[in-house]
């Protein structure tokens, strides 16, 4: 099922690899799996069995959901697939970013480091690009995500991009409120390519 019928068919979950991230947060990435998986709706996922994103992954496999990881051949050591979970080999990082934007309906956010953040930020430079509107959901425990924010309103502040921009996600405290916020998600936000000049 499309997103454009409602509940997206796949979701494609940006998270950090670390193991050693705050314990509330891999719990989230695995209720997030569990979720996922039980409302049928297939994870996209960077194919490691490490940090949160293994968390989410092997959550989801074991709540019977659908599971496809995505992994580029020199990671497979140091991010180890969830045994049992459907991946696939990719030779790069590009390769792997794409054929994950292209498996899904929808992309959620949660914490992470320099990978999650160059994965998201290539998603929503590409949305304000008008590539592509598939919803993106911000999971912001404890407003960890919200120096990024800060500097996203800046560039509207500044009139470095349309602020039609800050509609392009969307941000959620709860895992919970992830999938009615994808859901909900406005489609036909349209960012204008050039700001007009100061007066
Ligand atoms: P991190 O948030 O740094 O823990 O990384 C989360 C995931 O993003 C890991 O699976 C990394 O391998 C992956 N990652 C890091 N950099 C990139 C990149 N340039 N393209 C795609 N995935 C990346």
């Amino acid at each position: 099922m499309s997103i454009t019928q409602g509940k997206p068919g796949s979701v494609c979950v940006y998270c950090g690899s670390s193991s050693g991230a705050d314990p509330a947060w891999l719990a989230a990435a695995a209720r997030l799996g569990e979720i996922l998986a039980h409302a049928g709706v297939r994870l996209v996922y960077g194919g490691g069995g490490v940090g949160l994103m293994g968390a989410c992954a092997r959550a989801a496999h074991e709540a019977g959901g659908a599971v496809l990881g995505v992994m580029p051949r020199f990671l497979i050591g140091a991010e180890r697939p969830v045994t049992g979970v459907e991946t696939v080999v990719v030779t790069s990082m590009h390769e792997r970013k794409i054929r994950m934007f292209e498996e899904a309906d929808a992309f959620v956010v949660l914490p992470g480091a320099i990978g999650t953040l160059e994965e998201a930020i290539e998603l929503l430079s590409w949305r304000r690009l008008g590539l592509h509107a598939k919803p993106i959901v911000f999971y912001n425990p404890g407003g960890f995500w919200d120096r990024l924010f800060a500097l996203f309103k800046s560039f509207i502040d500044q009139n470095l991009v349309p602020g039609s921009f800050s509609q392009c996600w969307s941000v959620v405290e709860s895992v919970e409120e992830i999938l009615p916020a994808i859901v909900s998600a406005p489609r036909d936000v349209q960012v204008p390519h050039h700001v007009a000049a100061r007066s």
